[in-house]
């Protein structure tokens, strides 16, 4: 966050640092073209009987000096933009230095001491763009304004002391205004940075939280796979894109007797093993197993068509069988726990009813040709 509040005061460094080096270059350019010049003809410019040449020599002097400052300060900013203390540190020292190199110049030549006062104003006013921490504000106003009292001292020499008084009275008012803006901007700064954080993460938080809802609103809770709901929604979305699908309806065989011999909890083991075995038997990413009810499962086959269908669930059917649970209670030969398989399919046309209402046919006739099998045979 605080990495965050430096990477804006760097970028208001550079919009502050490309105004002043735009100024300088502006009045250099104009300042310039009076090098040259007698005091006379300066006199004439500027309304006024004769100007010292020398005068703008200091001028053009502290405007190069200023353009200097600026352009080594400010690669030195981009350099210490990882570490907050150094970025403070440079950032004062760009305030400081702007001003300092006016008070200089102002004293070499004391026709300056108005752009002085009011220069430096502006510059107790601009660092008030900064979002500055508040020792780091003390320290750069503190220094700034200490910078201007010496100054002020060096260039009016000859003021009064109630002069001088109501200046600095008015000076330190100003700094501690522009003081107060720093620090307050950061403040602000920081709030709003840490409730859009806060934000960012209950918003994570609450993604996530849904995301473990919906995928325990679709998943049957006692075998782990998706649940009839999840079944009539996907079949709904199949037939509203008209896509075909094929739909296998499984039900365990004789578990009713397998129920009444080994006991319900043994009934529940053997519907999980038997979830676990279809799910492991899917080839495709888009292939799903639900629980239909009680001791049903579909198995729903997307872009598949009746031959694919058939050879995926007898496969799934030897998978189960293979399984080896053992159910000694049925009335056939078969000694494991054997699931018959009643096969439908649609092109995209017809109703999910119907192919479901195929597919309960086709296990029936399954259980009735002696189950454990997949029907239709071919
Ligand atoms: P068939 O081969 O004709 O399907 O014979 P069946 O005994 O399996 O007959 P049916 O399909 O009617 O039997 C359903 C039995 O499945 C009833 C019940 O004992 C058992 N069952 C259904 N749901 C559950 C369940 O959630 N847990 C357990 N343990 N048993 C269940
Ligand atoms: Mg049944
Ligand atoms: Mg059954």
């Amino acid at each position: 966050m605080r990495a965050e509040i430096d990477r804006q005061n760097l970028a208001r460094l550079w919009i502050l640092a490309g105004v002043v080096v735009f100024l300088m270059l502006l009045f250099l350019r104009r300042e310039w073209a009076y090098l040259g010049m007698s005091p006379e003809e300066l006199g004439a410019l500027f309304r006024v009987e004769a100007i010292d040449p020398a005068l703008f020599h200091w001028v053009v002097g502290y405007r190069i000096a200023t353009l200097a400052a600026v352009l080594l300060i400010v690669p030195l900013a981009w350099r210490s933009r990882q570490d907050e203390l150094r970025l403070g540190l440079v950032i004062g020292a760009f305030i400081v230095v702007v001003g300092g190199l006016l008070i200089a110049t102002a004293t070499l030549n004391l026709a300056f001491r108005d752009a002085f006062d009011l220069f430096y104003l502006q510059v107790f006013i601009f660092s008030a763009m900064f979002f500055l921490r508040p020792w780091l504000a003390l320290l750069f106003f503190g220094g700034a304004f200490l910078v201007y009292a010496v100054g002020a001292n060096w260039v009016m020499p000859e003021s009064t002391t109630t002069r001088m008084g109501a200046l600095y009275t008015n000076v330190g008012i100003m700094t501690g205004l522009a003081m107060i803006i720093a620090i307050q901007n950061y403040r602000i700064k920081f709030r709003e940075l840490d409730a859009l954080e806060t934000t960012r993460r209950d918003n994570a938080a609450l993604q996530q939280a849904n995301r473990a809802i919906t995928l325990s609103s679709e998943t049957d809770s006692l075998t782990a796979v998706f649940n009839r709901g999840a079944l009539d929604r996907d079949l709904a979305q199949l037939q509203r894109k008209r896509l075909p699908f094929v739909l296998a309806l499984l039900d365990l065989d004789h578990f009713k007797p397998f129920n009444d011999h080994y006991g319900h909890q043994a009934g529940d083991r053997a519907l999980q093993a038997v979830a676990a075995c279809l799910e492991r038997g899917l080839k495709r990413r888009t292939d799903r197993v639900y629980r239909y009810g009680g001791e049903e499962f579909v198995v729903l086959l997307r872009d598949t068509d009746m031959a694919g269908g058939r050879v995926a669930m007898k496969a799934l059917r030897r998978q189960v069988e293979a399984l080896a649970i053992e159910h000694a209670y049925r009335d056939d030969e078969s000694r494991v726990v054997t699931v018959s398989i009643g096969l439908a399919e649609s092109d995209g046309q017809q109703l999910a009813a119907d192919v479901l209402e195929q597919a309960d046919k086709r296990l029936y006739e399954s259980k009735a040709a002696g189950r454990n099998r997949v029907m239709p045979a071919a």
